[in-house]
């Protein structure tokens, strides 16, 4: 069984909170992050940012390759910052580990350049394209907006909104282990 932490659910105030720059990328910066991994992993999901297991700096984990049990390509980015987004916008169904079993339509630009640090401090680009990668385009500017506090129900009517957190609170009263 491998260490994992715990996936904080709306509406935890640690979700609606900015994480702070990480200034120095140190071993335990590469232990919480691939702690964060394992989490997600197990969790089932495709990414998973610092506020989600209730630490404010900003670190995300993401693996939009894997497939069933099956590990693909992790990414682990330190510090992201989207420097350049397109006019143009893509549509993908959002989910969220915080906010389990709810899902909604999101808009998000079609493309974005995001400069960021790995686990070993060097620094790196990403180029999304929703054409070629619709789910890693969505995933990375997802995990990005829980680092400002954000959540993709932040996009939503206020009632819609309201809705899924009554549910996941449901959810979470009936179950403990919810996933
Ligand atoms: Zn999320």
């Amino acid at each position: 069984m491998n260490d994992v932490y715990e996936v904080v659910k709306v509406p935890a105030p640690v979700l609606k909170q900015q994480a702070d720059i990480i200034g120095t990328v140190d071993g335990a910066i590469e232990k919480q992050l691939s702690k964060m991994l394992e989490t997600m992993y197990a969790s089932k999901g495709v990414g998973l940012a610092a506020n989600q297991v209730g630490i404010l700096n900003r670190a995300l984990v993401m693996d939009v390759t894997q497939q069933g049990e099956e590990r693909g390509q992790a990414i682990y980015m330190i510090n992201p910052e989207i420097i350049w987004e397109s006019e143009e916008r893509s549509t993908y169904q959002e989910g969220c580990l915080s906010i389990p079993q709810q899902y909604a339509d999101i808009e998000r630009p079609a493309s974005v350049r995001v400069k960021y640090l790995d686990e070993k401090g060097a620094a790196h680009e990403l180029l999304t394209n929703a054409e070629e990668n619709l789910l890693l385009n969505h995933c990375v500017q997802h995990e990005i907006d829980h680092l400002n506090g954000r959540l993709f129900i932040d996009y939503l009517s206020s009632i819609r909104r309201n809705m899924m957190v009554k549910k996941v609170q449901k959810l979470v009263k009936q179950d403990q282990h919810v996933l």
